[in-house]
Formats: structure tokens, sequence, C-alpha cells
């Protein structure tokens, strides 16, 4: 049967590619953190929509899973196959069209998100998306985890710079749903399925996103404080004073930063004294008069006599903010040298957010005291990574063999304040059995509804998102 199904996907994509030889697609049997590594018959290449069309019907006929595959940056094991075929999108990357009046860019789901980003950039245009992935990842993967990043306290998830977007449904039919109005107000909203949904009704191929004007002025600053309560001051005041021109604010903590001081060639810390804890805060505007500089420096002045800011550098120039920005972009990579991490993408709201922190440090300190908490991310958005580092003195494999229990003290807290346990990475397979926990059963109950009308037998990336127990019929 496998034959048969190789044969049928080299007729519908050319011989080479199609890939079976173990040592070609062992890097797509894995993710780069290696916590799963999978199995597949094949990894499949398809250049346009009726190839990746051509392929689905050829396993749907053969009766054999498909793994939808972008950049495979995806941290969730969303992407690991469990056996069948791996049908990935990088040849389709084409950028289709750019409408500036309209504001929107037609792409294909291979695109990467930085040749998005540049594709806008040449037409005067903005588009907001901005991963520390975002050289590898592509936008069917960002539309597929509905990908957050540092720009959503202003422009919002990728679903909110969606419009449209082209399906190949697990049956092989294609589903045109690639609008690029603002306005259309015709029975269910059947783009918003399949973003967010992990691979698991569908295959996107082609997506219409949102433009914005670019920024012609930014401004970057970070700002030493005490903790998470004096950041989220701090947050309120650039808040009311900058307004809609706030358009990042992150959190990190001293620990993190020394992480990246220590191991990221030529980063320099920009204060001279060490600060507990530090937010990264960008204003930008698309209009070149907005002096920024004036409004960050009014909203950390007041932040200095309020108390809450203890030191303050304003980024001068472009290398200046870059330098400034990658001590948070780094801080996930840094971590690696540090030992064995247990990672959580939480949201909670932004009201709760210095609560959550500080309550999280304490309860897992009182399980584990040598534990090495290292809290950082999207403050703004509500949305941190709650990540801990092993302590010193323990070995990788015995810190993680406590996964669990850290599962259950972060996730019972992020659900006691009306929290989410998948902020921007999704479900996949880390949180799938955590998910019939904490998710409302009747919405659960519809999810899996949905799956088995969408996808009846099964087939497409079974297994993630939701536990097999809960899906339909396979
Ligand atoms: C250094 C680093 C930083 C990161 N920072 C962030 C961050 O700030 N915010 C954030 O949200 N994420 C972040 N991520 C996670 C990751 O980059 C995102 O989840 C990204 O959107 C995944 O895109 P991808 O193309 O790599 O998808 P993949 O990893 O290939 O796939 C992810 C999921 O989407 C499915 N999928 C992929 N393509 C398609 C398609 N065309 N149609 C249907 N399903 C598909 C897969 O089956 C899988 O379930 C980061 C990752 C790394 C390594």
């Amino acid at each position: 049967m496998s034959a048969a199904l190789i044969a049928a996907l080299r007729a519908a994509v050319g011989e080479r590619h199609v890939w079976t030889d173990p040592d070609q697609i062992a890097p797509h049997l894995r993710e780069d953190r290696r916590r799963w590594t999978g199995e597949a018959i094949a990894v499949v290449h398809p250049g346009s929509t009726e190839e990746v069309a051509a392929c689905v019907r050829a396993c749907a006929e053969a009766g054999v899973a498909m793994v939808p595959q972008g950049g495979n940056t995806g941290l969730v094991g969303g992407g690991v196959p469990r056996g069948g075929v791996v049908i990935t999108t990088g040849r389709m990357n084409r950028i289709r069209s750019v409408d500036p009046l309209n504001a929107t860019i037609t792409v294909e789901s291979g695109c990467t998100l930085a040749s998005v980003q540049e594709a806008a950039a040449e037409a005067g245009r903005l588009f907001p998306l901005s991963l520390a992935s975002e050289g590898t990842c592509q936008i069917g993967g960002n539309l597929s985890t509905n990908a957050g990043g540092t720009g959503v306290l202003h422009y919002g998830n990728t679903r909110e710079l969606c419009l449209g977007v082209e399906v190949v449904l697990p049956d092989g039919r294609i589903l045109n749903e690639l609008s690029a109005l603002r306005k259309d107000n015709t029975g269910y909203d059947l783009r918003d399925l399949f973003i967010g949904a992990e691979g698991t009704l569908g295959i996107i191929t082609t997506a219409v996103l949102k433009l914005f004007p670019k920024p012609a002025t930014k401004v970057t600053a970070f700002a030493g404080c005490a903790g998470p309560e004096a950041a989220l001051a701090i947050f309120d005041i650039l808040r009311a004073r900058a307004g809609d021109s706030l358009t990042a604010f992150e959190y990190l903590e001293r620990f993190g930063v020394e992480m990246v001081l220590a191991h990221l060639p030529g980063a320099r810390d920009p204060m001279t004294e060490a600060h507990p804890a530090y937010c990264l805060i960008e204003l930008s505007s698309p209009d070149p008069d907005a002096d920024l500089e004036a409004r960050m420096e009014n909203a950390l002045a007041e932040a200095i006599e309020s108390g809450l800011v203890a030191d303050a550098v304003i980024g001068r120039s472009e290398a200046q903010n870059a330098a400034l920005w990658s001590l948070r972009e780094n801080m996930s990579e840094m971590q690696k040298h540090y030992g064995a991490s247990i990672k959580h993408d939480v949201a909670v709201p932004v009201a709760r957010v210095a609560e959550f922190i500080t309550t999280g440090v304490g309860l897992c300190r009182d399980y584990m005291p040598p534990v090495r908490p290292c809290p950082f991310g999207h403050f703004g958005d509500g949305n941190i990574h709650f990540n801990l580092t092993r302590p010193v003195d323990m070995s990788d494999a015995e810190f993680l063999s406590h996964y669990p229990r850290f599962n259950r003290i972060v996730h019972d807290l992020v659900a006691s304040m009306g929290g989410s346990i998948s902020a921007e990475h999704g479900i996949g397979l880390a949180k799938r059995d955590e998910l019939p926990r904490y998710k409302d059963p009747v919405a659960l109950a519809l999810m899996a509804s949905l799956k088995s009308a969408i996808d009846p037998q099964n087939l497409m990336n079974p297994g993630k998102v939701l536990a097999p127990a809960t899906e339909g019929t396979r």
C-alpha cells in the first residue's frame, strides 16, 4: 500500500519532491528542541495548491495520515509526524500580489514571515507580525498556530492580521475563502476555523494578510525596576501617556538578562548597575513629526518620580535599539546554556500579570527551592513565558521528571486567574492532555464535532490538539 501511495505522490509532485530516504527526512521528524521524534513514510514538497490537493487526495484514498509542516519552528510538537506523510509548504513561496491601497498582501503559505515583511516594506507598508523565528517560520505555520510575537499589543495576533485563506481540506477539496474584504457577513466564519487549528482541519495554501502604514518614527527604551508589580505600574503610565503609539511592552528579569550577557557574542549591559527586572518599551508612529522621544522621556520621568523606574536608557540609533531588543530576543536561546528548562507559555488578564509572576515564582520555589525561575515575555499582552531553569546541582533528566508537577502548579494558577494555558504556541502534543482539565467541556465537545465533520477519517494531523479519545471516528 505504501508503494502505491508513494507512486501516486510522485505522480502528483514529481519524483524529486517525494523524499523517503531516512537521512533526508530526519529533520522533518523532530522539532528543534528534540522533545519529540516522530516517524513518517515520506516527506512531500508540493509546489502549488493543486499539487497539495493531489497529495491529500492520494493520502485520503489510501487512508494514510498527513501532517502539514511549514518552517518546523513550532514548539509544541504540532508538526511532528506519528506515521503517515509529511506535507511541507516550503516550495509554495510566492508573493502573489501586494495592494498598498487596499492595504493587503496575498501570499502562498510557504513564504517565510521575513519575506512577507520584506515584500510589504518594498511597497512602503508594514506587515507587523514579528517573531524571533521569522527567518524560518512560514505564514502557513503562523496562521495555523495563530502566532503572537512582539507586535500583538498594537496590531493583534496573526488571526487579526488575516482577511482570507485558501485551504486544502482533508478530502482534497479546495476551499476558496481568499477574501480581501474588511466586511463580509455571509454566514459562518470559516476562515477563523483554520487559523489556530494547528493543521488538524486542512492545509492552508494561500492567505490574504493586512498591511499597515510603515512607522516613520520609533523609539526604544530599557527601564530597570524592582519586579513585576513595578512593571505593571510602568505599563499603566506608558499606556496612558503614549496611547496608540505604544507598540511593545516586554518584561525581562535579571537572571535571564545575565544569561544573554554571558553567552551572546557582543551583548553588553545597557546599565551600569544591575536591577531585578527590566521593561523593554517601544513607541512607534507612521507620523514623521510625532515626537516620540519626548513622549517616552516624559513617561519615564513620571515613572522615575513615582519610584517605579530605578534607571532607564533610550536607544539613540537603530544599532542601539537593536542591541536592546537582542537582550529580549535571545533569552529563550541562551537558556540552553543553563541546562534543561520547563517552559509554560501562558496568559492571564493584563491586570493580574504581576500577581501571576510573583505567586507563580513563590509556588514553584515552595515545591523546589533551588529551581531558577526565568519569567519573561509579552507583559503588555498578559502573556508570560514562565520558564524554569533546572537547579545548579540537579541533572536534566531528574529536573524534567518534575514537568507534570510544575505544569499542575502553573496551569492551575493560570486557570484560577481566568487565564489560558497556551497564549501563543498552541496545544500540539505538549498540552493536548492538559486541555481537557482546563477547557470548557462544551467547547471541547464542539471542537471534536467540528473535527469529525471536516475530517471524518481523522487523517489530518491526527492526535494533535485533541486527544484521540475525544476525536471523531479514529
Ligand atoms: C526562537 C523562536 C522564537 C519563537 N517566538 C515565537 C513568538 O514570539 N510567538 C509565537 O507565537 N511563536 C513563537 N515561536 C514558535 C513558532 O515560531 C511559531 O509557532 C510559528 O508560527 C510556527 O511556524 P512554522 O512555519 O515554523 O510552523 P511549523 O512548526 O511547521 O508548524 C506548526 C503547526 O502548524 C501546522 N502547519 C504548518 N503549516 C501549515 C499549513 N500551511 N496549513 C495547516 N497547518 C500548518 C503544523 O502541522 C503544526 O501543527 C518561536 C519559535 C522559535 C524557535
